[in-house]
């Protein structure tokens, strides 16, 4: 099983789409960051969480060559604005591809990008089949299994879903508070994959300090840091970071 993160910026992206770097250093491809989405790849299952609008791309990058299941954190232009690209997987399969979402989630993809879920004609079929989040998702093929605890947590005015895979990987792009009570299942993960946006702190989600003391308290064998603005250069993050904390890249890949 392979964890795959496919882009790890902010809202605009690194460079923006102006071609501004912030004080990231444009020589170190490392800076060079899409709008968060991940993958979780088993050997018959590809899971998606979350439709970068860079989504194309990023599945060309990482030689993907299906889409079995989506699953959506939240609904933000950033994590949903490159739905549009599962069409090609539909059409492969000539399987809806099961999309998981909340409520908040489903209500805007329907609304947003109704075409998808709802055949327009004969040459535009519905693509994709719209579920609601369960606390726990268990999926199989084969002799392949994954569990999957959905928990909701606060970023900003919404709330966002962290995906936490076999009690041993956790990722949430998009968080500023996680409530108490769910602080048992993130505690003691081998990967804790955590929004950092930038070194002050920020309504919407955690800032430095914060991603740094929640990584802390959970204590996972490894921390990375995602969701990253464009005044994170790499390599001057990286240097002050203790051991077990590495900023993410995109195609980081992680062997689970
Ligand atoms: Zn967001």
């Amino acid at each position: 099983m392979k964890f795959i993160i496919l882009g790890c910026g902010s809202s605009m992206g690194v460079p923006r789409a102006d071609g501004f770097f912030g004080k990231c250093n444009p020589n170190n491809k490392k800076n060079y960051r899409s709008r968060c989405s991940a993958l979780l790849k088993l050997n018959d299952m590809n899971i998606l969480i979350d439709t970068s609008p860079e989504l194309r791309t990023q599945l060309i990058k990482n030689d993907i060559k299906k889409i079995d299941k989506v699953l959506y954190s939240h609904m933000h232009a950033d994590q949903t604005h490159g739905i549009n690209d599962l069409r090609i997987f539909y059409i492969k399969s000539q399987k809806k591809i099961q999309v998981y979402a909340d409520k908040d989630t489903s209500k805007y993809l329907k609304k947003t990008f109704s075409y998808c879920f709802k055949n327009i004609s004969k040459e535009y079929p519905a693509i994709l089949s719209l579920n609601s989040v369960k606390k726990v998702l268990n999926f199989k093929k084969k002799k392949q299994k994954v569990n999957i605890r959905s928990i909701k947590v606060r970023h900003g005015s919404v709330n966002s879903i962290c995906y936490i895979f076999n009690k041993s990987l956790a990722y949430i792009s998009d968080v500023s508070m996680i409530d108490k009570k769910d602080f048992k299942f993130f505690r003691n993960l081998k990967y804790l994959i955590i929004d950092c946006l930038w070194y002050e702190t920020h309504p919407s989600h955690l800032g430095f300090k914060e991603s740094l003391k929640l990584i802390k308290e959970f204590s996972p064998k490894k921390a990375i840091l995602t969701n990253m603005h464009n005044n994170l250069d790499y390599n001057e993050l990286k240097a002050q970071l203790p051991k077990n904390i590495i900023p993410a890249y995109d195609g980081l890949t992680i062997n689970l």
